[in-house]
């Protein structure tokens, strides 16, 4: 095949900013289509179309031909349409395809999990069924025939194994390839054994051979097994997937098995949303040049949260899932240790319930050095990475991350463990060479990390001209998305020639 050939790709994924989003898949989800597409490749995007989208504001109209479509989930007829719009970029508009249920995605409080339980919802597998199967439909009825339909994460992982077994012989699909997407193997999509007769595959793939694992229907363990290709989102994480047992758990021997198929392609940031000089959420818009503006978010970001403003405490920011593998846990145990360093610390988050409580008990214990926001605030999201000084960030295990990135182009110098994708993008500051970007533990360990924490704000409070260097260091590092679109671009060659 010429490498220059342009390629049809269709992106199956779970949530796209601007419409939705609940972690880092949704800009990455938004950010690959748009890059691929300035790239000269023909890409749409399908997603569900939750009750939260707002139709009006993002245009999303009928389309005849997409109209009340018919499936069946086991015995049950169900019926959906996909209806259009599109995700408009600076320099180009990709098409974008909802999948509309107003059972299966209407009326929702959030995207995955049931809020006043705290557990997932019970029709997952029937949602994400017809998310797989949606995609068949779309393409028959469309007759625009991708070459390759690329699946993210668990909510797209039935579409490897229809391909394979249901459409292997139509004339249609036989030629579409696909590449799976691992953002997170922590989320597996795991259902009971009865969920097998709803997804519609052929008995022989009732068992550990097709779509069984660990006595429980699995979605990620089907994609694994009948993806054309894999890759995940760091090339640390890619090793880590076959190395590490803490990692990859029960799927090790399959991730192994595969190991030759599961490429590392880091995720890039969108410069367009994420970028202090062009920010629209922060106090004052700075850069390398005009590092003393930052100052004015560190401001605002103290006066919104309620701390005095001291130019010489550092704030120490936090975003992110409240759960175990984002890290804290660590914190929650090192949170008294933390309490009686010279710092404010700032978390914006939501999860587990524990930590919700956890950190609601703290604020009025520490109200003078501690604060947070427990839910989900884009806006503050930007100007945390604007105001902080430093940015924690010790996840157990992280597939790529994204806030380590915004935080290393917004000067502000993150704090990390050393694994997967912050590993690849955050260099350990050495003080006898002076080079490095941030500060990074490798034991994960509260004191590991504590101490980590403590070396940064030696080096903040004592030495200002080598804590600018480690700022401007991390300005300077190059995370566009361009790099890992044309490394996607190489891989979907790949899998189609
Ligand atoms: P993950 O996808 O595992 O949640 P990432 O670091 O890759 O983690 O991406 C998380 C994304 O979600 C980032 O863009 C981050 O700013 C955003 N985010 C996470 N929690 C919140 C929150 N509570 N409010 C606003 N943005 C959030």
């Amino acid at each position: 095949m010429a490498s220059s050939k342009k390629l049809k790709i269709l992106f199956v994924t779970s949530e796209v900013v601007p419409f939705i989003k609940t972690g880092g898949l949704a800009d990455v989800s938004s950010a690959l289509p748009q890059k691929l597409q300035e790239l000269g490749h023909q890409v749409r995007i399908v997603v569900p179309k939750y009750g939260a989208i707002d139709e009006r504001k993002y245009k999303i109209h009928e389309v005849v031909r997409l109209k009340d479509l018919t499936t069946k989930i086991g015995e049950k007829d169900v019926v959906f349409s996909l209806r259009s719009s599109f995700l408009v970029g600076q320099k180009v508009r990709v098409q974008i395809y909802f999948l509309d249920n107003e059972e299966y995605f209407g009326n929702r409080p959030s995207l995955y999990i049931n809020p006043l339980t705290g557990n997932d919802f019970d029709d997952n597998d029937e949602r994400f069924i017809l998310l797989a199967k949606s995609v068949f439909e779309l393409i028959s009825k469309l007759g625009w025939v991708p070459d390759i339909i690329h699946c993210n994460d668990w909510q797209c992982g039935l579409i490897p194994a229809y391909q394979k077994t249901l459409f292997k012989d139509d004339e249609t699909f036989k030629s579409v390839k696909t590449l799976f997407t691992i953002h997170n193997l922590s989320f597996q999509g795991e259902f009971p054994k009865s969920s097998f007769s709803k997804t519609g595959l052929p008995e022989e793939l009732n068992n550990t051979k097709g779509v069984i694992h660990d006595g429980k229907v699995n979605f990620m363990k089907t994609a694994l097994t009948f993806a054309d290709h894999i890759n995940t989102v760091s090339e640390t994480y890619a090793k880590e997937l076959c190395k590490d047992k803490e990692i990859s758990g029960s799927l090790q021997t399959l991730l192994c098995k595969r190991q030759k198929d599961i490429a590392g392609i880091i995720n890039g940031i969108d410069s367009s949303i994420w970028n202090p000089e062009k920010d629209k959420h922060i106090a004052k818009k700075y850069s390398i040049k005009n590092l003393e503006n930052k100052l004015d978010n560190k401001k605002a970001l103290a006066e919104k949260f309620g701390f005095d403003f001291d130019e010489n405490k550092p704030i120490i920011g936090m975003i992110g899932r409240l759960s175990d593998p984002k890290g804290f846990d660590l914190v929650k145990d090192a949170f008294s240790e933390l309490m009686k360093l010279n710092i404010h610390l700032i978390i914006l988050g939501t999860g587990e319930k524990k930590y919700h409580k956890f950190f609601d008990s703290q604020i009025t214990k520490y109200s003078k050095k501690f604060s947070c926001y427990l839910g989900f605030d884009d806006e503050l999201a930007h100007l945390i990475e604007a105001g902080s000084d430093m940015f924690l960030m010790p996840s157990k295990t992280e597939p790529c991350g994204l806030n380590q990135m915004y935080s290393l182009i917004y000067g502000t110098v993150p704090v990390v463990h050393e694994t997967g994708g912050l590993a690849d993008t955050v260099e350990n500051y050495n003080e006898k060479t002076k080079t490095g970007t941030g500060f990074v533990f490798k034991k994960y360990d509260h004191k590991e990390m504590l101490k980590e924490i403590k070396r940064a704000i030696k080096i903040y409070s004592k030495n200002k001209a080598d804590w600018q260097k480690i700022m401007k260091e991390g300005m300077k590092q190059n995370f566009t998305w361009l790099n890992s679109a044309k490394n996607y671009v190489n891989l979907y060659k790949d899998i189609v020639s």
